[in-house]
């Protein structure tokens, strides 16, 4: 039995997460359930997941929470600090970070050092902190799982790609990295179009049923230009050897090619509980009831080169990339307040990108950030992109 810790079960991958784990009760278990502010959400979900405790982060939600639950034997506790403690008590065997933002990485800091394995969904920790994240987990020997669709598809087509001589596993070397992307729902916009669109027509994913935040950066592109930071951490290549190919469909999840020219797969439908299900199981795979992939219906599969001149962002994240240091940091911070003002009419789709190239150039770089120098510039990224705002 795995006992897993889901930080963030009210959000989309969080309740996707407990389907799988409602798949599989002979093989998971929800010994700790976390939520922002949505109590009763997570008082419904502790009721029928009988966890060991629940986290919500809003304190002031802390007594409408314990009161819901007042006749069963769960703990609940409330703040952020909270929820760096919980992630590591020693029964939990993995921890599935599915909260959204920044407000994952100390958790997911506080997760490694206490040996957790991670299932990784909050990819905004490996965009902000990629470099200390993985050093951390190399240092504890936590492996780090890839629930992101893409990144699960790399690590699936990379499964077996090595032997091992007297030393060790050599892996097979990477040529590169391709990572698909739908393109949104204004792939074919002009300039002009792009200009006006609003948050309800932004919040229509063609392919995917996912959080407001990551939908918003899926159409500004902004989550893939975070997938490449992502990739980068997690398989160690180079931002050269990452490129991006938009694939409307869906179906096609990510590609390696390898030295020898050949390229490797993987396909699906754009079902998430695959991704969470393998990160869960790695290295095994289990039965499951998802729907199937049919062919006869998919007679359609095409390729196109993204455009970093309607989609600005994309470009702005291989450069943070390039440059590194707390680049990412600042990038991501910016992203995350005008995703937010977006999401509340206070600037154009157009404009997000502006605020976060003129963040980008005012907060001082830093070519090798501590963790307090993460934070710090975390702040003053938010502040300025505010400002301008
Ligand atoms: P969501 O908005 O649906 O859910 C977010 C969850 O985090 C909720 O449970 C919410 O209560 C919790 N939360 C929000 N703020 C918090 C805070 N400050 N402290 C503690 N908990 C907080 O988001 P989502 O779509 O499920 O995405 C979650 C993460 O997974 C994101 O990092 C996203 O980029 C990544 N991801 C999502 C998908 C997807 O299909 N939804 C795919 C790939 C990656
Ligand atoms: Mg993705």
């Amino acid at each position: 039995m795995k006992r897993i810790a889901i930080l963030g079960s009210t959000g989309s991958i969080g309740t996707q997460a407990l389907q799988v784990i409602e798949e599989h009760p002979d093989l998971y278990e929800a010994y700790v359930l976390t939520a922002g502010r949505r109590w009763q959400m997570l008082a419904e979900q502790a009721r029928r997941f009988h966890p060991e405790a629940v986290v919500i982060a809003d304190e002031a939600a802390y007594k409408p929470l314990s009161d819901a639950l007042a006749d069963l034997p769960i703990k609940v506790y409330a703040g952020a600090d909270a929820l760096c403690q919980i992630v590591q008590e020693d029964p939990i065997d993995m921890v599935l970070t599915a909260m959204v933002g920044y407000a994952g990485l100390r958790p997911t800091m506080n997760a490694i050092r206490a040996g957790k394995p991670i299932a990784l969904a909050n990819k905004e920790t490996l965009v902000v902190a990629g470099e200390l994240i993985m050093e951390l987990a190399e240092k504890h020997r936590v492996p780090i799982l890839p629930v992101d669709s893409e990144h699960s598809a790399v690590f699936q087509c990379l499964a077996g790609e090595g032997l091992f001589d007297g030393k060790g596993f050599v892996p097979n070397k990477i040529e590169k990295v391709i990572l698909t992307a739908s393109g949104g729902p204004f792939r074919n916009y002009t300039l002009e179009q792009l200009a006006t669109v609003t948050k309800a027509q932004a919040l229509k994913h063609p392919n995917w049923d996912m959080g407001a935040k990551i939908t918003i950066d899926s159409a500004s592109m902004m989550n893939k230009g975070f997938e490449v930071i992502e990739a980068k951490w997690l398989f160690g290549v180079t931002p050269s050897q990452i490129e991006v190919v938009v694939h409307p469909q869906s179906i096609i999840h990510s590609m390696v090619q390898f030295e020898d020219g050949a390229v490797k797969a993987q396909l699906g439908m754009p079902d998430m509980r695959v991704p969470i299900q393998y990160a869960f199981s790695y290295p095994a795979r289990l039965k499951s009831s998802f729907p199937r992939l049919d062919f006869k219906a998919c007679t359609n599969l095409t390729f196109e080169q993204p455009d970093t001149h309607r989609f600005r962002n994309l470009a702005l994240a291989y450069e943070a990339l390039h440059r590194a240091g707390n680049m990412p940091c600042i990038v991501n911070a910016a992203n995350e307040v005008v995703n937010a003002a977006f999401l509340r009419d206070e600037i154009s789709f157009l404009g997000m990108s502006d605020v976060i190239e003129k963040v980008m150039q005012s907060v001082p770089f830093q070519a090798s950030p501590s963790y307090e120098d993460y934070v710090a510039c975390d702040a003053e990224a938010r502040a300025k992109a505010a400002l301008l705002i």
